[in-house]
């Protein structure tokens, strides 16, 4: 299986966990009198607020750069529910 380290170049400066992070979101969601609901597309990158779940190790994606490779500025995933 691979890491975030092999994946995305990520990894926890404090303690070196490279299997689990908390990331900070930007996605849309549609606000009626009901709340919140979310849809589409959601991106991260370097300026995104990131946690270490191992160690609570707390900056931004670009601070967990595990290496010179600059980490995409435009990440993209989407919903698993979709
Ligand atoms: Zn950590």
């Amino acid at each position: 299986m691979s890491g975030l380290r092999d994946i995305y170049g990520l990894a926890c400066p404090s303690c070196g966990n490279q299997s689990w992070l908390i990331v900070e979101l930007v996605t849309l969601a549609d606000l009626t009198s009901e709340g919140t609901e979310p849809f589409g597309d959601q991106y991260w990158g370097d300026a995104s607020a990131c946690r270490c779940p191992s160690c609570n190790h707390h900056a931004t994606v670009a601070d967990f750069a595990a290496d010179d490779e600059p980490v995409s500025k435009d990440n993209h995933c989407s919903r698993k529910d979709d």
